[in-house]
């Protein structure tokens, strides 16, 4: 089991570990439908993260580790007879020509063959794409294999966040944030583009497998509300107006901007572990616990 960071993996690393919150935001909600585990790249396993959904007093939580949903079992069976709800979830990762877009899916059928395929698809481009970049850090005079990237990712789907870790850990860089801003978020010199994969192509993948879709942290997509209608067209059934980022009159726009586009207004931290960054401390949301009906309303359609 890996332990929470003991510092604030964003910025300066601080002797406190305290959950970060944002513009003095810390509201509590009972739903977040955006967590990750160690079936990705957050620090927390699926047991450890149904025990702090539960101490943290939440009802409902989706796990949405990216491009897998190797630990939805494991969550579930962790949460069973608690009263806690896990929604079996997953965020595909897609681009709309330079644009990234992530799309989360819900109440996903984790037996589905096709979303296993394209989740095994996934993995292999992801050690493909990671590698490179870490060929790209030792030409910037910064050695680092795709081993010691791999040992923090374990079986789970390997990442950036998982470089930025490797990265620290050589003492190249004293933060997460640092390692993105300096090297590999997109466009920075160690940067490799993903292979392209149409939102199309991952809500088809999503709805093969009769779970929901909604578009993930909208905000960080460059002119989302022009994509909207198309994606809807696609198959889109929400939109993340509640994100653990974002302030609070930002989440009401996106809120009323879904409803204008007849889509469902969704909310999550996309907590990856305390301290991971601002905004994102699990349950840093509030979202009305009927929108997760809405939801559910949505699969039977
Ligand atoms: P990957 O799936 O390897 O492309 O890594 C994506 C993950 O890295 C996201 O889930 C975020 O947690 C993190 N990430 C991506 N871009 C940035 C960025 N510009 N700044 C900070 N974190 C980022
Ligand atoms: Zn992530
Ligand atoms: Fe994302
Ligand atoms: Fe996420």
């Amino acid at each position: 089991m890996r332990s929470a960071p003991q510092f604030d993996w964003w910025s300066k690393p601080v002797r406190n570990p305290r959950d970060v919150p944002l513009n003095g935001l810390r509201a509590i909600g009972e739903v977040d439908l955006h967590c990750h585990s160690t079936a990705s790249d957050g620090f927390v396993s699926p047991t450890e993260l149904v025990a702090k959904a539960l101490s943290a007093g939440l009802r409902v939580v989706a796990l949405t580790d990216h491009d897998t949903v190797d630990g939805v079992t494991e969550a579930q069976a962790a949460a069973a007879g608690t009263g806690l709800e896990i929604i079996p979830g997953i965020e595909l990762s897609s681009d709309s020509g330079h644009n990234e877009l992530h799309i989360l899916g819900y109440f996903v059928d984790q037996d589905s063959s096709r979303l296993n395929e394209h989740s095994r698809w996934c993995q292999e481009k992801r050690v493909d794409r990671i590698g490179r970049m870490c060929q790209r850090l030792a030409k910037l005079g910064m050695p680092l294999s795709f081993d010691e990237v791999q040992q923090l990712s374990g079986a789970g789907s390997v990442g950036r966040p998982h470089i930025a870790r490797a990265m620290i850990a050589r003492g190249y860089v004293d933060s997460i944030g640092d390692a993105f801003n300096r090297y590999i978020a997109t466009g920075r010199p160690a940067f490799i583009p993903r292979e392209n994969v149409s939102p199309a192509q991952v809500i088809a993948v999503i709805k093969d497998a009769h779970g929901v879709a909604v578009l993930a942290h909208p905000l960080f997509t460059t002119n989302y509300e022009r994509l909207l209608p198309g994606l809807r067209e696609d198959g889109l059934t929400g939109l993340e107006a509640y994100y653990g980022e974002y302030d609070q009159p930002s989440r009401e726009r996106l809120a009323s901007v879904a409803r204008r586009h007849g889509l469902i207004p969704t909310g999550g931290s996309d907590y990856h572990g305390d301290g991971y960054k601002a905004g994102r401390s699990l349950g840093s949301v509030v979202v009305p616990p009927s929108m997760v009906n809405e939801l559910r309303n949505a699969v039977r359609r």
